[in-house]
């Protein structure tokens, strides 16, 4: 066993790393997102702990070393524990395979997958030597806290090596049904391997149910169900029926504990940002921009599962039925580029550019542009002044496991004017935690045109009211809450088992 109490095993690393003439470098990330500062700040107390995480390795690096500190005034006592991976390896193990094998399965668009043998055998290789370097840093009886789909098949090699462990796992993104999830050839490996867990955490009990449905099927064995309440799904009384979920499954003599954790948001960036003049001065510029024209704001990564074209189909659909909003409404769409150039992203770009020039083309006048299209993506303290002037926030993904977007415009809004409405795909994970939004349903323009005009016309009391229902929520779960709720909720699940932790 090695010496670390807590073991974050991640697919990123603390900070970024690039080498330059044969040395390995670092810079703080470019794009911090709360979660990295908050697994981190489990080790601000001088607790022994490693991050895990995958570091490129290449022929011209004259040395490297697997073990680092990470930031020793601030977590003294935290190592990086780097699992060295060949260029070709993080292509296919992550780039690749995972983004066209498991994201499109997961978001239920199945048809779009694609199964290769060969790197499943690589996925499942360098999940082997996550697994290996993590039983070498971990003390005995440690908690080992894995990260999302890409460390799939981690447990079962994990627990191979060291029973002793307390291991928990959380699912980033969504968890589709069992007839989406058994598409995928190697379900059987991964559910069994998910099953070696002591807890499993989603963002949603929805989520958690559909991952039971899954085992229940694939397992050889019976699957037994405890159901219990998801606190802060009852705390906010959020849609009917999620307040119940299953929190407890026993498959032979082993208890597997379930817990639903919806990702929260570090509010004081929203707030730090909000307090910069020159934020201050962009929403001063974007109001005199707009002069009096509505705001409504779609922001989303270039993805099919953000629905994007559907979206714009309904803007059409809405200047069609009310013309008395022609000049009075501006739909504002940041669309951040794919990281790689796939040809499926290439498609959905001329899709969305053809959508807009046809929308323009068609209804623009002189001074007004109906929609604008940011194919970039945008700093995230500018998009704050974008949250604060915006006054329908339209999100619309046909598929989500949480949306941090929504959130992040309710935690701005809450600190300013607080009269936008957010405006939700019922098929975000955010919709069944985040009270107060205006739901509607993705994959039919003519409700979302409709509750798109709800939220536009709405009399400002009424949306105050809702924006302050949503920011109870949001700023009372923030990033800080989930993090310790759910390594509380670990660490209760190993007492119950008998494991040290
Ligand atoms: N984001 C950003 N700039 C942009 C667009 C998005 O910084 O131009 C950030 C946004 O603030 C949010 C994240 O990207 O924190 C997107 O997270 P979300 O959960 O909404 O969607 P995901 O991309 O993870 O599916």
């Amino acid at each position: 066993p090695g010496a670390s109490d807590l073991v974050i095993v991640y697919h990123r690393l603390p900070y970024e790393e690039y080498i330059e003439d044969g040395e390995m470098k670092r810079r703080n990330h470019r794009s911090p997102n709360g979660i990295i500062p908050t697994l981190a700040s489990f080790f601000k107390d001088g607790r022994k702990g490693a991050w895990v995480a995958w570091s490129i390795t290449d022929p011209s690096l004259k040395e490297f070393e697997v073990h680092t500190e990470v930031d020793k005034e601030q977590y003294p006592n935290l190592v990086a524990a780097r699992v060295a991976l060949t260029k070709e390896e993080v292509d296919i193990f992550y780039k690749r395979f995972s983004k066209e094998a498991f994201w499109p399965t997961l978001h239920t668009f199945w048809e779009r997958a694609s199964f290769v043998e060969d790197h499943w055998n690589v996925f499942c290789k360098v999940n082997r030597k996550f697994a290996e370097q993590t039983a070498k840093e971990a003390a005995e009886g440690a908690t080992v806290w894995l990260h999302d789909y890409n460390l799939w098949m981690v447990p079962a090699y994990l627990r191979e090596i060291r029973p002793d462990l307390n291991i928990a796992f959380f699912h980033h993104t969504y968890f589709p049904s069992a007839d989406v999830f058994n598409v995928l050839p190697w379900r059987k490996e991964i559910v069994g391997s998910l099953l070696q867990c002591d807890y499993i955490g989603f963002h949603i009990p929805r989520q958690s149910e559909n991952f039971i449905d899954v085992a229940k099927g694939v397992m050889p064995f019976e699957v037994t169900e405890k159901s219990g309440c998801a606190p802060r799904f009852l705390t906010y009384g959020c849609a009917v029926g999620l307040d119940e979920m299953t929190t407890e499954i026993k498959v032979n003599d082993r208890t597997i504990r379930l817990g639903a954790h919806p990702v929260g948001l570090d509010l004081k960036r929203v707030d730090s940002a909000l307090e910069k003049p020159e934020i201050q001065n962009r929403m001063k510029e974007l109001r005199e921009e707009l002069h009096g024209i509505k705001l409504v704001l779609s922001v989303e990564r270039l993805d099919y599962t953000k629905g994007i074209p559907a979206k714009l189909e309904a803007f059409e659909r809405l200047l069609e039925d009310h013309p008395e909003l022609h000049g009075k409404v501006t739909l504002v769409t940041v669309c951040v580029p794919a990281a790689k150039e796939m040809t499926v992203y290439k498609e959905l770009q001329n899709e969305i550019e053809q959508a807009v020039g046809r929308i323009n083309g068609r209804y623009a006048q002189v001074g007004w542009t109906p929609v604008q299209f940011f194919f970039r993506a945008v700093p995230f303290e500018e998009l704050v002044a974008y949250y604060a002037m915006a006054d329908v926030m339209w999100i619309t993904p046909l598929r989500d496991g949480l949306n941090l977007v929504a959130k992040e415009y309710v935690a701005t809004q809450g600190k300013t004017e607080g009269k936008g409405v957010l405006v939700l795909s019922e098929f975000a994970g955010a919709a069944a935690e985040v009270k107060g939004a205006v739901l509607c349903n993705p994959h039919d323009p003519a409700e979302m045109a409709e509750t798109c005009y709800f939220a536009l016309s709405m009399h400002p009391d009424d949306a105050a009211a809702r924006m302050s229902e949503a920011y109870d929520v949001v700023s009372y779960y923030d990033i800080a809450h989930w993090g310790q709720d759910f390594l509380d909720e670990v660490a209760d699940s190993a007492r119950k088992n008998g494991r040290g932790s």
